[in-house]
């Protein structure tokens, strides 16, 4: 039977650099990283080749694999403004470690992203009169808008840093099994002695063969794309956890024109508000200028929408994410069910794909057809996109506050509530499920902890990317 001192779940950002810092601190602690995805280099999605979504088994090669959906993403690294007392974006890591230790993670993580060939330029710290003008304006409205710097690796980049990243760690003893999953945790009297794993191919088909290696310190680091399974597991074995936020919304395609001063200024404009009735909190979430709209597959075969921008190829479109959080207590509290299903019932209207609809056709009640697709001014960047209509499957609540919010930014930013401007649906995060961690990151059972987006505690790269360098500072005191 293998044995190593500390296994973590997952191959994701907070993973990786976990696994560097383990490095840096010359830790003589064998580490072992089980990712149920490919190496990075291996992970081809069809649709960036120019095609359709071929739900490729045994994994989504946009959310799985070595670097997890860090390796797709756009790569922007929210950082801080060092004007504020807050920690504004990415999560809550600050709850467990304080604003100014998350502050200097911030810095030293961002100089092993630099050290690894992200791009020196930071966008939105050049135009500080321009964005303050915009932020007054968004103001009027009872919106935010957070203004911090950026730093843009860009899609392509992104999957070259970290495959840097893996063969810097695996040249420097860390093991990683790929194509490999997490099926089980092993734990007896509270205490985690390992974990279950077995080939990802035969996880998905349901066979039997499976192998456990052992660790006294396992660390949870499964990101969105392994909340259900860690549902499971929190409910297998007692993991204390607490109900948290779903955020359910979709994705806007708008032309850059319309983006321009935000795009130029600050190149994601994080708005933040509690408009309408409803006064739920509405966000708008991962810009991309001139960038493209994608699809990524989850568990169960549930396709989310996301979107992302390349350094070099552009699109004359922007998208962004619009995000409604929901919370529920008493009588249900099941907000990833809740997610799900509202994923489940989008997935069908659009036989499996993403649908597409223009604002207008939301205003005038009715669904977007193909042939109206094809004449929009907008033209949609996902091509693998199904016409129709999303009001069928988003909640009331969610669709007016979305409505509301569009409204609202759209005094700020004008054209923003064009009705030739796309809706794709759905876009939800699943890191619902919060795991009640101490601020060593612990979970109730003792050696098992968990880190970044999966359970709960962060959301984006660059804090999932601290979550792991914090936790190889205290495993390696351990
Ligand atoms: C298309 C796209 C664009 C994005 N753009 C941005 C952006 O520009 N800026 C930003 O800050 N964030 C962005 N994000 C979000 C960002 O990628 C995540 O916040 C970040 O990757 C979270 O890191 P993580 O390590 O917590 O989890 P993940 O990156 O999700 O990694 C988790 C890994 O665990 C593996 N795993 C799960 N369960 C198991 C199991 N049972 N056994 C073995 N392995 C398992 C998965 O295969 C996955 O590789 C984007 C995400 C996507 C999908």
């Amino acid at each position: 039977m293998k044995n190593y001192d500390i296994i973590v779940v997952g191959g994701g950002p907070s993973a990786a650099f976990l696994a560097y810092e383990m490095v840096e601190l010359h830790s003589d602690k064998k580490i072992l990283l089980v990712e149920q995805g490919r190496s990075v280099d291996k992970r081809v999605c069809p649709i960036e080749k120019g095609g359709t979504c071929k739900h490729c088994k045994p994994m989504c090669n946009i959310t799985c694999g070595f670097s997890g959906a860090g390796a797709f993403s756009d790569g922007k690294l929210s950082l801080y403004n060092p004007e504020d007392d807050e920690i504004h974006v990415g999560g809550i890591l600050h709850e467990y470690i304080g604003v100014e230790e998350t502050k200097k993670l911030i810095d030293y993580t961002d100089n092993i992203y630099l050290k690894f060939g992200a791009d020196p330029h930071l966008e939105g710290i050049e135009y500080k009169d321009e964005v303050r003008k915009i932020c007054n304006k968004a103001k009027k409205e009872n919106i935010t808008l957070i203004d911090i710097p950026i730093r843009h690796l860009g899609t392509e980049k992104s999957h070259e840093l970290y495959l840097r990243i893996q063969k810097y760690i695996m040249e420097h003893g860390v093991d990683i099994m790929f194509d490999t999953t997490v099926r089980d945790l092993i734990v007896e009297n509270n205490i985690i002695k390992g974990v279950q794993v077995q080939n990802s191919m035969d996880y998905v088909n349901g066979k039997d063969n499976t192998e456990n290696i052992m660790a006294d310190k396992v660390v949870l680091a499964v990101g969105r794309k392994g909340a259900n399974w860690l549902v499971d597991m929190c409910e297998k074995h007692n993991i204390e956890t607490t109900t948290g936020t779903v955020d359910i919304g979709i994705r806007y395609e708008l032309p850059d024109d319309v983006m321009k001063d935000i795009n130029k200024y600050m190149y994601e404009g994080k708005f933040v508000g509690r408009v309408g009735r409803y006064k739920d909190k509405v966000r708008t979430f991962c810009q991309n200028p001139s960038g493209f709209v994608s699809a990524e597959v989850y568990d169960n075969n549930i396709t989310l929408v996301n979107g992302h921008s390349y350094k070099e190829k552009k699109s004359t479109n922007t998208n962004l994410a619009i995000l409604v959080s929901h919370n529920f207590n008493y009588p249900f509290n099941k907000p990833i069910e809740y997610g799900r299903n509202i994923a489940t019932n989008m997935n069908a209207l659009g036989a499996g794909k993403i649908v597409v609809q223009r604002l207008g056709d939301i205003y005038r009640g009715k669904r977007t057809w193909k042939e109206e697709l094809e004449n929009n001014s907008v033209v949609p960047t996902l091509k693998d996109a199904e016409p129709g209509d999303l009001t069928f499957a988003l909640g009331y609540r969610t669709m007016t506050n979305i409505l509301d919010f569009i409204q609202s930014v759209d005094k700020v930013v004008e054209g923003f509530a064009n009705p030739n401007n796309l809706l794709y649906g759905p876009e939800i995060k699943f890191y619902s499920n919060k795991v009640k961690i101490t601020n060593d990151f612990e979970t109730s059972i003792n050696g098992l902890y968990s880190i970044g987006d999966g359970g709960g505690m962060t959301r984006g790269l660059m804090m999932a990317s601290c979550s792991g360098v914090q936790m190889a500072r205290i495993l390696n005191e351990k």
